[in-house]
């Protein structure tokens, strides 16, 4: 089955050769998936799309006509799916559920770290000869109170290794995971959550209802000198109202995997280029924000995961049964 892969980078080329099933016949494009971009995928059965690739209803109706029966998202967030369209045009969808949960709840603890003990500066600095401690004064994780919005995988990942660290979690979800409660997380309503926590992090995923979900009211409604992180989807948090946040120093840190506007930047080497993107410049100034480019998944345990489970996807259409990994059959 020919199979184009949209957004395809190095490590897709190599986990794919080294994992996928051989029936299966890859066609690499580097371009994103957009209204622009489909004809690319002309003669081939399936997509193999990520993150930023675009499938609203136009992008799908393109695909269907040019004989595209299959998505296979190489991703566990399907927020840029149009998954009514895709079932109307019989289009089946699937993901990559839990290729690994860890991978994302270790950068999220790792950008806690490196914020708080200002690794990144520390790093510079002892490579210029300054062993000057000025500036890089941290706090204990230890006892801090860590609010996780969202307790499904990830959430669940994350609080363990907050619970390691002596941590007080508080959580909020729309269904609560006894996982969570096992660990000594207690479930609060998001008031209680922002009034209490030294540290939020996100890991819901990105639908109408957590569009924004932080705003400036949320904001106001924040411990002052809070720790933010987003490890999840972009659009989770207005950057504007963030940014008015970091000045009013209501937001001590903030720690950012995602951006709402990543499409036009992330996965790419800009560095030669001029960014128009004032609201993520405006973010690169602050002292105390940390963002990077959607890497929280790239370990590679992860990539090996998603090859397999992708191949198995792919497989499991071409002989006509399920996985249990679909979101449109
Ligand atoms: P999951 O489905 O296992 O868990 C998501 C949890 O969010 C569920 O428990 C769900 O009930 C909860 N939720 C849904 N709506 C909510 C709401 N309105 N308020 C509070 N909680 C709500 O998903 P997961 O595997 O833990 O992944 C979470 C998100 O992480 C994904 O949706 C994706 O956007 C993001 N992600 C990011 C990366 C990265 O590299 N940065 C990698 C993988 C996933």
């Amino acid at each position: 089955m020919k199979v184009a892969v949209f957004s395809a980078k190095k490590y897709d080329r190599d986990g794919f050769s080294q994992w996928a099933d051989s029936s299966l016949h890859f066609i690499y494009i580097d371009s994103r998936l957009t209204a622009d971009s489909t004809r690319l995928a002309a003669g081939c059965h399936a997509v193999c799309v990520f993150v930023n690739d675009e499938l609203n209803a136009a992008v799908l109706q393109q695909l269907s006509e040019l004989g595209i029966e299959m998505v296979a998202l190489r991703c566990a967030g399907f927020n840029n799916v149009d998954l009514n369209a895709a079932k109307a045009l019989g289009i089946r969808v699937a993901r990559v559920p839990a290729y690994s949960p860890e991978a994302v709840a270790e950068h999220t603890i790792g950008m806690m770290l490196c914020l708080n003990r200002k690794l990144h500066k520390a790093y510079n600095r002892v490579r210029d000869d300054n062993f000057a401690l000025d500036g890089l004064l941290g706090f204990n994780l230890f006892g801090k109170t860590v609010g996780l919005i969202g307790t499904g995988r990830i959430g669940l990942a994350t609080a363990r290794i907050l619970q390691g660290f002596g941590c007080r979690l508080l959580c909020h979800d729309i269904v609560a995971n006894p996982a969570i409660t096992e660990l000594g997380g207690r479930y609060v309503g998001l008031d209680e959550l922002y009034a209490q926590s030294d540290i939020i992090s996100l890991h819901c995923p990105l639908t109408p209802d957590t569009k924004y979900l932080i705003n400036q009211h949320s904001i106001n409604a924040m411990k002052d000198g809070v720790m933010l992180i987003n490890t999840s989807r972009g659009a989770l948090l207005d950057s504007k109202a963030v940014i008015n946040g970091l000045k009013s120093r209501k937001i001590g840190y903030l720690g950012l995997d995602v951006y709402e506007q990543e499409a036009d930047l992330f996965f790419e080497n800009l560095s030669e280029q001029v960014i128009d993107d004032d609201v993520f410049k405006r973010l690169l100034t602050f002292p105390n924000v940390l963002i990077t480019g959607h890497q929280a998944f790239f370990t590679r345990e992860a990539l090996q995961e998603i090859s397999q489970v992708t191949s198995d996807n792919l497989l499991a259409f071409a002989s006509n049964t399920t996985t249990g990994n679909e979101l449109v059959n």
